[in-house]
């Protein structure tokens, strides 16, 4: 058995220096929630599985290629001889503000189903990782997602869900339809401040949206504050973490790394206070370095950030 188990759809992002209607060179990276997760915990050196489809072609292979490359576990991936793979663009507009633009919609990924994950989830793990992307996608992820957060609570594996709200792939009604039943298998909830009503009431506040989870066998909700940190409400009560203060480059993925350190703490059997503190530890490297995911850390690195002056050479 693995140490985590994630599925959901890995994309091909294409990104621009510039406006995308003048066309020019264009860069090709790995973008996928769970993949980055996958290889978040690769790097701190555990054993990471992630499972989806992708194309039977030569941006198949890349997304391949580069989980590999990861020490990313892609064995249980299908191959999808008939659909394409899921692009995104990545439009640098202004220094500021970057435009995100799918071409998602059929893709193999997309076509995610319970058959997919049937043997991987029989195989085994230690957490499963599911995002609300991933029910996002189709009928068939929906019903992949909620099968295999069923059969892994029923096996003892401990089910991670982040909520992830995308607001291009489904309503808010719609994700709360599907993702509030999803918390009755979580033992983690994890989500920012603004999606903690998609997994209750609409507009229902931080507290009572806690309560209920608690009381419905969640046993740790985490709430990502951006540069604020994070809070954490168990039975034991709430606490608060502050960020690692760090020159924030590019804040996408800061939410997947944040997941991975602490997935990796609790992997590692550190306390809660240890658990926090390695997730906002990767978080940072996240928003420190560009990429969605290639500044995370390696094991060997997660000290670097410790009480080091911002352009300190060491
Ligand atoms: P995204 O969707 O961009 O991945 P998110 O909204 O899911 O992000 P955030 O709350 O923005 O998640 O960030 C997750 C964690 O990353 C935070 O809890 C914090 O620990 C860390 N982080 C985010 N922004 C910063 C920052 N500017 N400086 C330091 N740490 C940060």
């Amino acid at each position: 058995a693995v140490d985590l188990l994630t599925f959901g759809e890995s994309l091909v992002s294409l990104r621009s220096a510039g406006p995308l209607a003048l066309g020019g060179a264009l860069t090709m990276h790995l973008a996928g929630a769970e993949s980055n997760v996958a290889i978040g915990l690769a790097r701190l050196g555990h054993r990471a599985a992630w499972v989806g489809r992708v194309s039977d072609d030569e941006l198949g292979e890349y997304v391949l290629r580069q989980l590999r490359a990861e020490g990313v576990r892609v064995d249980g991936v299908t191959t999808d001889p008939a659909r394409p793979a899921g692009l995104m663009f990545l439009e640098r507009r202004t220094a500021d503000v970057t435009r995100v633009r799918y071409h998602r919609t059929g893709s193999a990924g997309s076509a995610l189903s319970v058959e997919d994950v049937r043997t991987p989830i029989a195989e085994g793990a230690r957490v499963l990782h599911l995002t609300g992307i991933t029910p996002a996608l189709s009928g068939s992820a929906r019903d992949a997602a909620t099968w295999a957060a069923e059969a892994a609570s029923r096996s003892g594996t401990l089910v991670c869900l982040d909520v992830n709200y995308r607001a291009r792939l489904w309503t808010r009604e719609a994700a709360r339809a599907t993702l509030t039943p999803l918390t009755a298998y979580a033992s983690l909830v994890i989500a920012s401040a603004d999606e903690l009503d998609l997994v209750d009431e609409p507009g229902a506040d931080e507290s009572t949206v806690v309560a209920r989870l608690l009381t419905r066998g969640v046993r740790t909700v985490l709430v990502k504050l951006g540069a604020d940190g994070a809070r954490a409400h168990t039975r034991q009560g709430v606490r608060h973490v502050a960020a690692v203060p760090v020159t924030a480059v590019d804040t996408v993925g800061a939410g997947d790394a944040f997941s991975a350190g602490y997935l990796s703490g609790h992997l590692d059997g550190l306390d809660l206070d240890g658990r926090l503190r390695r997730a906002v530890t990767v978080g940072a490297f996240a928003v420190a370095g560009h990429g969605d995911w290639e500044g995370l850390p390696r094991r060997a690195e997660l000290s670097l950030l410790d009480g080091h002056e911002t352009g300190s050479t060491i």
